[in-house]
């Protein structure tokens, strides 16, 4: 049946197109920005990191940072520099990869080495993560590294937000100490912030590191930020909250990396913790939770990838030099971990990657999450190293808050870390999206996901959604006014589907991120994000006298005004209070209405596909 499915849409999907990592790591040698061919012979000595040459007082520019990379990569072999895309401005954004020479010379990538991609300045004032990393790639570059350089394939991308790294200055974040050079913005030059846009993909940056992560299929991700908020004694919070959902047992090897790291930090001198926020600002002997799942964050979607996906943060209120050397420490726990247990690691996701297909081809039958929160019931008790703290009243708000002091006080509290579903919907073999809505084609190409155009008519049962009482966000936020609820009602029914309706089959590697943007009650779901705003919007005019001539002509009947009176009186409907809705009680008793009106034009498909068997 392959033949039944037509032209592919413009350009081929990378999920299909995924080079070999070898070769793509030598086709994207040589492109640095600024133009060097970077070969060298042997192992040397870049010498000291720029941050380390200011004593940690500044963090290096983009052109600073390099001319480092530059430095590094001419005197090691197992570095080597190139671009993966370019900021909203035309900057070009860098990227570095770390692999043995050796390996490079191969025509196909050695595949029980797990990749592992590293992001920092998503968010570029909060930036150690930079010259953390630049720290690291020197000892690589000095030869003291080479467990990494033998085991792993490292892709690093050392300034994620590269405009807003660029527009520097020293009040771009209000609670952080330094550097005291002054740091990026926390939004690109569209203004939007990179970490919210990994549904909405409207970043040429958010795609281009899609792309790179579609590209080479890590199995860890790491994202490295500064924390905002609460005082405690920690250097840095880590962690992977793990959608108990999703398919395979990463949980379980995330839960163990983390500890591992936690442990080689403590050698450093470095005390880390599981990442967490307190459960009442005010009272934090209610314990430390965990984040949930659910949004357009990086360490969301490369869950949703199946990576193993760490998110980062930094104490704020600590020195620069320290967070950076913590940050330091984080990621070669993280790294010599990752070489320690490599062959569980790559089996760990791979299966992960490949149980997630598997379940596309058994639709309906495996249950996923839409959102995961925090559960509350489950908890173990922690040793937590806090700051002593008062709650005072505000001479301003008259509300309470929390003034942390100095002293170190350890507290014995109860920690949340397991996360429960909120909402769980099944997997569907895919779906089908009228012909109309390129524009939501488009997108989900940007996330490399490929989706497939018919040729011929096709006819099946389908799950269809049909949205009321839609609400959208008054306030702008992230360039759009989302969709904040909607009443969605389901049926399935049997529909015609014209050639061109596209058909996003879920057996393939984004097809739990493709899931998550077409599951119209997902939070992560593209019909929040304002893509279909237009089938809410009433599809034929009334006025208001001919309704009313149309109620009375209906009243006329016994039995209409019977059903009337007793929907009048149901509390449920609203009509009592609401004159319009009485009108509309009438007007959804003609051939009038438009069944199409307020129809999701994306439907889930749970028998066999187009195409498939
Ligand atoms: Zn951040």
């Amino acid at each position: 049946m392959r033949g039944f499915i037509g032209r592919r849409m413009q350009r081929t999907c990378l999920g299909r197109l995924v080079l070999g990592s070898a070769i793509a790591f030598a086709l994207l040698v040589g492109t640095t920005p600024g133009g060097a061919v970077v070969k060298a012979p042997a192992a040397g000595d870049p010498g000291p990191t720029p941050g380390e040459r200011a004593g940690f007082v500044s963090t290096p520019t983009a052109d600073e940072t390099q001319a480092y990379l530059n430095a590094v990569a001419a005197t090691c072999r197992h570095v080597t520099l190139g671009t993966f895309g370019y900021t909203a401005s035309g900057r070009p954004l860098p990227v570095v990869f770390v692999q043995d020479a050796a390996d490079r010379s191969a025509t196909a990538p050695d595949t029980t080495k797990p990749v592992v991609l590293i992001i920092a300045g998503i968010h570029s004032g909060e930036i150690e993560g930079k010259d953390a990393i630049l720290m690291l790639l020197r000892d690589i570059a000095r030869g003291r590294e080479p467990a990494i350089v033998s085991h792993l394939r490292v892709v690093i991308v050392p300034i994620f937000n590269l405009d807003g790294h660029e527009n520097r200055g020293r009040y771009h974040r209000f609670v952080q100490w330094g550097p005291e050079g002054g740091s990026g913005t926390r939004r690109n030059a569209q203004w939007l912030d990179l970490n919210r846009d990994f549904a909405k993909l409207e970043s040429p940056e958010c795609a281009a590191l899609v792309r790179l992560g579609a590209q080479f299929q890590p199995h860890v991700f790491v994202d490295l930020h500064t924390n905002d908020g609460y005082d405690h004694q920690y250097d840095v919070l880590f962690g992977d909250g793990v959608d108990p959902t999703l398919p395979g047992a990463r949980d379980r090897f995330a839960r163990r990396l983390v500890a591992a790291t936690i442990e080689a930090m403590a050698a450093d001198g470095f005390r880390a913790h599981e990442f967490g926020y307190p459960v009442d600002d005010l009272d934090l002997t209610r314990g430390i939770a965990s984040y949930g799942i659910g949004g357009p964050l990086a360490h969301s979607y490369f869950q949703l990838r199946h990576c193993i996906s760490i998110l980062e943060e930094t104490h704020p209120y600590i020195p620069y030099e320290r967070r950076v050397r913590s940050t330091d420490s984080m990621l070669r726990g993280i790294l010599h971990y990752a070489v320690e247990h490599r062959i569980e690691l790559v089996e760990t996701v791979n299966d992960a990657r490949a149980t997630a297909i598997r379940w596309a081809r058994e639709p309906g039958r495996h249950a996923l999450a839409l959102s995961c929160s925090v559960d509350t019931t489950r908890a173990r008790t922690i040793q937590w190293r806090g700051k002593a703290y008062e709650v005072v009243t505000s001479g301003v708000t008259e509300r309470r808050y929390t003034r942390y002091r100095q002293e170190p006080v350890t507290f014995e509290l109860p920690f949340y870390g397991e996360l429960k579903p909120d909402r769980t919907t099944t997997l569907p073999r895919g779906y089908l999206i009228l012909p109309a809505w390129r524009n939501v084609a488009a997108t989900l190409e940007r996330h490399s996901i490929h989706v497939e155009s018919l040729t011929q008519p096709f006819t099946t049962e389908v799950e269809a959604f049909r949205g009321s009482a839609p609400r959208f966000s008054a306030a702008p936020y992230q360039g759009h006014h989302p969709l904040r609820s909607v009443e969605w009602r389901e049926a399935t029914e049997s529909r015609a589907f014209p050639p061109g309706t596209y058909w996003v089959p879920l057996d393939q590697p984004g097809g739990i991120v493709a899931f998550h943007l077409l599951e119209p009650r997902s939070p992560e779901a593209l019909v929040n994000w304002n893509a279909f705003d237009a089938i809410f919007e009433p599809g034929i005019i009334t006025e208001d006298w001919s309704l009313e001539e149309e109620a009375r002509r209906q009243l006329a009947d016994p039995k209409v005004r019977a059903a009337y009176e007793a929907a009048l009186a149901d509390s449920s409907t609203g009509l009592a209070q609401d004159p319009d809705a009485r009108l509309d009680w009438f007007f959804h008793r003609t051939p009038f209405v438009d069944e199409e009106q307020n129809l999701y034009p994306v439907f889930r498909v749970l028998g066999p596909g187009p195409g498939t068997p």
